[in-house]
């Protein structure tokens, strides 16, 4: 079979687009990365992202050594235990998770401006930021142009959408693909971690990843976010010598002013919000979630009055619905740009991780001949539309992350309420059901279905 490296474009320098980027560069295949940001510090969605082991395998697996090494030191301390709460701050359940002694089998809390930091390193000449995607063609010759906003246009062997749930490049090659409104809302809030602000929590909600179920269908999540740096950005004093030179080498912290904060999301029904909220901002932002959480414990309130107005964000939720098979070609996609789904799972930007490093595998064998790119395409495909997929399912399943679900129905609330919280408090009590539940929520988050 006839070789030749295939030169890949990629629109969108999110957590997938970027570490594909990588892998690609070390495998010695040509990349280039079109995004429509126009600083390498602008956007994001939210604060904290939670990586499991398939999000760490792919990036141990794409990125260079050090730079994996750079992504370990940055992320924030991991969480000790999953805690289920109500409004009163009263424990359902805490599940203890495992220590983050292992590199890749644990579950890291993750920012998502330093972990887009960490993948932007050294590839300074591989992404093109202001560039806008607007459509693509194909040429006679079998390559693929894409045209930006600006007018420029770049050409490749293959096209990568990577650009995220509201991606242009699907809405042209897979124009039925169906992404939809799930009917929640999300009001994610930072608040700065200071002495008073950590002591307004129980020990295990320090160190944990809480879930707050309230009653009347409101629900939070909430997660104390730790890293290596001060308020200052200095190095604390407690980092290990190795990882304190690390860090003191990387550029990435000069773009990066993420501190120690408390990470606190309220979400509910689209209906419970007021129908401007997408266009609310800063503090009559922070007063919606204030409003909706009037019988929660006033340290849960006080949290929220002292929410950085900066950080209140709106977030939508999406999901999609499985496209029916197509004709694999010299475009392909991966992340949200193919199966965007609910935060349910938190695996939405792990599977992306898992997608590029699948494909990144996939295009290693096109580029040595073993398969032409349609079928490494193909390949790549037949493999992550069956996961993808599953993964939206089970995390539009999830409690509360459908507008639908019963826990915002009048009268079925109460009772799904009840059944969730006697769900957790029971299977954390018997130790054979919380053992399963600890392993599946790492197995979950695992390479394998
Ligand atoms: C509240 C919330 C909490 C979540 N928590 C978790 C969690 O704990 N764990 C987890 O695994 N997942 C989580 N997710 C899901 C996760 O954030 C996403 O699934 C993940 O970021 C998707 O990565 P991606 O690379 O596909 O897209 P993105 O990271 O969204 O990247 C897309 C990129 O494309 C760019 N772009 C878009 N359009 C264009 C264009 N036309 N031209 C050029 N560039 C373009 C964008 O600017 C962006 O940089 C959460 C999601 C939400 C909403």
């Amino acid at each position: 079979m006839a070789t030749r490296t295939p030169h890949v474009l990629i629109i969108g320098a999110g957590t997938g687009g970027l570490c594909l980027a990588h892998g690609l560069r070390r495998a010695g295949i040509g990349v280039e990365v079109y995004e429509r940001h126009r600083h390498r510090a602008d956007g994001l969605l939210g604060y904290r992202v939670g990586i499991g082991p398939t999000g760490s395998r792919a990036l141990r697996d794409c990125l260079p050594p050090e730079l994996f090494e750079i992504y370990l030191a940055t992320c924030a301390r991991s969480p000790r235990y999953f805690n289920v709460l109500n409004q009163k701050l009263h424990q359902t359940a805490s599940f203890p998770l495992r220590p983050d002694t292992h590199p890749v089998d644990t579950e890291r809390s993750v920012a998502r401006m330093t972990l887009r930091q960490v993948l932007l390193t050294g590839m300074e000449d591989v992404v093109r930021f202001d560039r806008t995607f607007t459509r693509y063609e194909r040429n006679d010759d079998a390559t693929v142009t894409a045209h930006f906003a600006d007018g420029s246009t770049a050409t490749g062997d293959l096209l990568v959408a990577a650009d995220g749930t509201h991606s242009a490049v699907r809405r042209q090659y897979l124009p039925h693909a169906v992404i939809r409104d799930a009917g929640t809302i999300n009001i994610a809030t930072r608040i700065p971690l200071t002495e008073h602000t950590r002591a307004l929590l129980p020990p295990a909600v320090q160190r944990g990843i809480s879930l707050i179920f309230g009653t009347g269908g409101v629900m939070g999540v909430l997660h104390v976010m730790e890293f290596k740096w001060d308020a200052d950005g200095r190095l604390k004093p407690n980092v290990a010598p190795a990882e304190a030179a690390l860090l003191a080498d990387w550029p990435g912290r000069h773009h990066d002013s993420t501190r120690d904060n408390i990470n606190l999301v309220v979400w509910s029904t689209a209906r419970r919000f007021p129908a401007d909220v997408m266009h609310r901002r800063g503090s009559e932002l922070i007063q919606v979630a204030l409003d909706l959480t009037a019988n929660w414990h006033p340290h849960l309130r006080e949290l929220l009055s002292r929410a950085d107005p900066h950080s209140a964000l709106p977030i939508r939720v999406s999901t999609s619905e499985p496209v029916p098979p197509w004709l694999s070609s010299t475009v392909t996609l991966l992340g949200d740009a193919i199966h965007t789904m609910t935060p349910g799972r938190g695996v939405g930007a792990n599977t992306a991780l898992r997608d590029a490093n699948l494909l990144r595998r996939q295009l290693i064998l096109a580029a040595a001949g073993e398969k032409t790119l349609v079928q490494a395409v193909a390949d790549y495909e037949a493999a992550m539309v069956p996961y993808g997929f599953a993964r939206v399912a089970d995390s539009l399943g999830r409690s509360g992350t459908s507008g639908d679900d019963r826990m915002y129905k009048p009268v079925f609330g109460r009772l799904a309420l009840l059944g969730a919280r006697g769900y957790f408090r029971v299977t954390s009590q018997v130790p054979r059901l919380r053992r399963k539940f600890v392993d599946d929520f790492y197995t979950y988050r695992g390479e394998e279905d």
